[in-house]
């Protein structure tokens, strides 16, 4: 099968000839048919973060493709089900997280195209237990974003706790910021989009933002807190840029809550005044659990939700990550491997 392949951190992925995997018990086989590139897959290229993958890996955690083989034991899915590799591959099931549904925070977790080959390739294996499944009204490269960059975003919004009728900000409008504004929208909440470029913003106000504000101006959070009547009431951070942490807390009402989501290698500096006497939240989230998926799902299948997506084959994932990387993609790429 023909593979994407991380050799070594910073490198340019190799395209290699793989043995196709057999899946042991407990394990399935997907034959792939889109994957999207995910800002991620270049935090894992360049080995970002404290935890690392070790090269060679597959990156891709946003595969989509049909069930091709079954390993000993397995009954969640069947031969031809589509359904989608995320980021949560696996995770032990029984620790203290799992049971209440945390399974993210698992101390066994396994993540695609991270701790376990992805899908920038022809097949992975998948665990039956934590795929997604995807609706029958929606196409490969249409799901593709939405099991991680919607999921993530649909997450992080129920995180902010925010209410129907109140503002959220969301500051990036990439693959999950533009995915976020149409979820936020769906779920009721006004919506102030911010991102350092223009045609983001102009495809936020497409998209339904009730304000788009540029990031770089000086007057950015004095703009948001006058426009929201004191700052909104939640906060989601995508951006991959320490710059937008600092600035998305200034962003944050009194008594509301910062969720941050993106995840630029480093740390911020936190104005620990403002957050202890207005009674701010500062809070991480990590993608979502599998009934977050099936609920971020649910809003594509109904039309709700609509990925932008650009097309391109495996071949060109050298470029694609490169253009990632300067911000030069307007929303996600996906790899579509009918090309
Ligand atoms: P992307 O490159 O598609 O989009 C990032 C956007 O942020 C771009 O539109 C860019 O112009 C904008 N941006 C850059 N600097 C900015 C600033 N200072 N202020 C406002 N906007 C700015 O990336 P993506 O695929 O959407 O991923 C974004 C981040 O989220 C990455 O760090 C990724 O690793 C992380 N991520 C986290 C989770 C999670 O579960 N927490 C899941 C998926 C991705
Ligand atoms: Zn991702
Ligand atoms: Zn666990």
């Amino acid at each position: 099968m023909k593979a994407a392949v991380v050799v070594g951190f910073g490198q340019p992925l190799a395209l290699q000839d793989w043995e196709i995997p057999t899946p042991g018990p407990g394990q399935i086989l997907v034959k792939t048919e889109a994957c999207g590139v995910c800002h991620t897959d270049v935090h894992a290229w360049h080995g970002d973060w404290p935890v690392k993958p070790k090269p060679p890996f597959i990156p891709g955690h946003e595969a989509i493709g049909r069930v091709v083989a079954l390993g000993g034991g397995v009954t969640a899915v069947k031969l031809g089900d589509r359904v989608g590799v995320p980021w949560l591959y696996a995770a032990c099931g029984h620790c203290e997280f799992c049971l209440q549904a945390w399974e993210t925070v698992c101390a066994e977790a396994q993540f695609g195209g991270y701790t376990q080959n992805g899908g920038f390739a022809e097949y992975l294996l998948a665990d039956p237990n934590y795929v997604a499944h995807i609706p029958a009204g929606l196409t490969p490269t249409e799901a593709a974003p939405l099991i991680c960059a919607g999921i993530t975003t649909y997450k992080g919004i129920k995180e902010t706790e925010a209410r129907p009728g109140q503002w959220i900000a969301i500051s990036g409008i990439g693959g999950l910021g533009h995915l976020g504004v149409q979820y936020a929208k769906a779920m009721g909440l006004r919506v102030c989009a911010m991102d350092i470029d223009e045609g983001k913003l102009a495809h936020a106000k497409k998209l339904g933002a009730d304000l788009v504000v540029n990031a770089r101006v000086a007057e950015a959070v004095a703009t948001v807190r006058a426009a929201t009547g004191g700052g909104a009431h939640g906060v989601l951070i995508t951006a991959p840029s320490l710059g937008a942490f600092k600035q998305g807390v200034g962003l944050t009402r009194k008594l509301g809550t910062c969720v941050l989501v993106g995840l630029p290698p480093g740390e911020f500096p936190t104005p620990l005044f403002d957050v202890v006497a207005n009674c701010i939240t500062i809070r991480g989230s990590f993608v979502g659990n599998r009934q977050d998926m099936a609920e971020a799902l649910a809003f594509a299948a109904q039309g709700q939700v609509k990925a932008d997506i650009e097309l391109q084959p495996l071949s060109a994932i050298n470029q694609v990550m490169q253009r990632l990387e300067k911000g030069d993609v307007a929303s996600r790429v996906v790899i579509d491997f009918a090309q």
